[in-house]
């Protein structure tokens, strides 16, 4: 049974992204109409570069809804249940996720946290559990087979997975869901994994919309200071004034 490695791949985005931000704010604000403004646009009538800084100012101002037109599609693997526990409590957001009652995990693969894989006896004592874990399942669904359950022997026998078992799921959000979700999951106070899977979705979306992305981050970012307070704060930024 192999542990497993993460792996974010962006799927799709709303297309002409910055201009339709743009669009949306110019709406806002301007009496004309935003279905006049659009095919100039997208065919570059203003340039980007204008685009950005008009929406980067509107956005300091913390009018921030517009955003919420552009969303992001990622395909995340190699991820724990663990981790996708607390991604799913993200509620703006759309999650499709691979079934253990209909995906057969008698070859689970698991995620292997970095401070049990450096220490060799709790590796040992993990790996061991995860091996006696998959051979729980197997007999499991073999008894369960044999006294009828059919298909939905699997959907019972799930319930002795670990936490640590490998998931797979698809998640979209929309900007302003993003920034929400990498200022909460970028902090160090967030829990390692899902740190992980927030930096490397924002690095994406770093190269793909800067003029939203590139100030994202975790909240000390935006704030100049931790607002995590004395008990969790990790000592980059001063603590709150
Ligand atoms: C470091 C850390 C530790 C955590 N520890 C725990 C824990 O111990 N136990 C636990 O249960 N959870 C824990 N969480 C999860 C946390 O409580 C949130 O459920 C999770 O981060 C999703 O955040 P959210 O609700 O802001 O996001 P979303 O659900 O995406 O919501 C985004 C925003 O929309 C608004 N919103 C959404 N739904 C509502 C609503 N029903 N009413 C009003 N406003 C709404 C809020 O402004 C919210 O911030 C932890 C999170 C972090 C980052």
């Amino acid at each position: 049974m192999p542990e497993t490695k993460l792996e974010v791949k962006l799927l799709t985005g709303t297309p002409n992204a910055m201009s339709l931000i743009y669009a949306a704010f110019r709406q806002c604000y301007s009496p004309g109409f935003a279905g006049d403004l659009w095919p100039g646009l997208i065919q570059g009538e203003i340039e980007p570069g204008k685009q950005a800084d008009f929406i980067a100012k509107v956005l300091e101002s913390g009018h921030d809804s517009p955003v919420e037109h552009v969303c992001y599609s990622f395909a995340i693997q190699g991820v724990s249940r663990a981790l996708t526990h607390q991604l799913v409590r993200h509620r703006i957001a759309s999650y499709s996720q691979q079934s253990q009652r209909y995906v057969d995990e008698s070859d689970f693969e698991y995620v292997l946290p970095p401070s049990i894989a450096k220490v060799p006896e709790a590796r040992e004592k993990y790996e061991e559990f995860m091996s006696q874990a998959g051979s729980n399942y197997r007999e499991l669904k073999a008894i369960l087979l044999e006294h009828g359950r059919g298909k939905k022997a699997i959907e019972d026998a799930r319930f002795v997975l670990p936490q640590a078992s490998e998931s797979k799921i698809v998640v979209t959000m929309n900007c302003r869901a993003l920034i929400h979700f990498f200022e909460l999951r970028c902090c160090e106070r967030a829990q390692w994994e899902i740190r992980k899977l927030a930096w490397k979705m924002l690095k994406i979306l770093r190269t793909e919309l800067p003029v939203i992305f590139q100030t994202a981050g975790p909240r000390c970012e935006r704030l100049g200071y931790c607002p995590e307070g004395e008990k969790f704060t990790c000592g980059k930024k001063p603590l709150k004034p």
